[in-house]
């Protein structure tokens, strides 16, 4: 049976709390941000990825998660749970079937939450997404027709994405364990809004939740109707631009159950190793490397140490760390405003 209801616990740092090594592999993360791909076949106009095409030659770098990496850091580490997908699209690495085996066979509850475009999939994928219980999966489609989904999603075929949800449909019938719960993901522009209420109802069809969201680039194919679009989508807001600080704020109040310096407690590993802290750095690492170095040695470098010290306000900026150039620690730095609640601690 698959545990669709996954919490985990968060504690509240005292103030001034240093924060130093783990003493052993104990006090590691149970949930870690692993990303089995960072490859796309698409290229979506507001990507990074695409954008940023030096800086992620030098960063994440395009690659695939091997299996023999994957079994090692599982084997070595007693990790409980892992998202899988990041910044590419995670059916495109060749070992992901044996990956997920891997996992269901050591009882690690996967997710695809950050997701995926679902252009690709094979049968076995399909088949093993359930039958090794992938937990939840989030297909990013914007749009209920090709003409408008190929607008932002360039070279995404829509029908393709709907005969694959309908092939894993197909598997969650026969396997019956509710096993991937999917969510279509539908982010609103000027150019699909005319099609919220069509996409509602395919994604009931298809037995899908949708979620909507407003694109974060205002520019980029502004809303032509806002009241319209909050009313059919449900929306209390179209606003995502809300800053950094904003966010922190909304996480320690308990409004959101995350915030991006947080994942350095649950920190997102490249699918070469390489710790990369949060979710929000692609550009760079936080010096160790979880597959060469253990992972343990890894989440104890220096730099990952003082890094979880600089956002929670106990060390000044340093040139070393990949915090000092990002755009959040900057927001926090402006505002003297920081982290209190990073740490979590296993599953409820
Ligand atoms: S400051 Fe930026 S790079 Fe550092 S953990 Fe926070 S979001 Fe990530």
């Amino acid at each position: 049976m698959s545990r669709l209801f996954y919490a985990r616990k968060i504690v509240k740092l005292q103030e001034s709390h240093l924060i130093e090594k783990y003493k052993d592999k104990s006090e590691l993360p149970k949930h870690i941000r692993l990303d089995v791909s960072t490859a796309c076949q698409l290229k979506c106009p507001a990507c990074y990825m695409r954008q940023e095409k030096e800086a992620v030659k030098k960063g994440c770098k395009i690659g695939h998660l091997k299996f023999e990496n994957f079994k090692k850091l599982v084997d070595e580490n007693d990790i409980e749970s892992i998202e899988l997908s990041n910044s590419g699209e995670i059916f495109l690495n060749p070992d992901f079937v044996k990956i997920l085996k891997y996992a269901y066979k050591k009882n690690i509850y996967v997710t695809a939450d950050n997701g995926v475009n679902l252009n690709y999939l094979t049968d076995e994928q399909a088949q093993a997404l359930c039958k090794y219980h992938l937990n939840s999966i989030t297909i990013s489609l914007d749009g209920a027709s090709q003409d408008t989904y190929k607008i932002y999603r360039v070279n995404g075929n829509y029908d393709k994405v709907i005969q694959n949800i309908e092939k894993i449909n197909f598997y969650k019938n026969k396997y019956k364990n509710g096993c991937p719960h999917i969510v279509w993901k539908f982010i609103v522009f000027g150019h699909n809004e005319h099609e919220i209420l069509k996409a509602k109802e395919e994604a009931e069809r298809l037995n899908c939740e949708i979620k909507f969201d407003a694109n974060w680039d205002e520019k980029y194919s502004p809303i032509k109707n806002p009241e319209k679009v909050l009313k059919e989508t449900g929306l209390t807001s179209l606003d995502v631009n809300i800053s950094p600080i904003e966010q922190l704020q909304e996480y320690e109040n308990g409004i959101v159950d995350w915030f991006f310096c947080r994942d350095l407690w649950e920190p997102q590993i490249n699918w070469d190793g390489q710790i990369l802290g949060c979710c929000a750095n692609f550009k760079e690492n936080f010096g160790g490397n979880a597959f060469k170095d253990g992972l343990l040695n890894a989440l104890n470098h220096p730099y990952m140490i003082y890094a979880k010290n600089m956002v929670t306000n106990n060390a000044k900026p340093a040139k070393a760390i990949p915090c000092t150039r990002c755009w959040v620690y900057k927001d926090m730095y402006k505002n003297n405003v920081w982290l209190k609640s990073p740490k979590v601690e296993g599953v409820l």
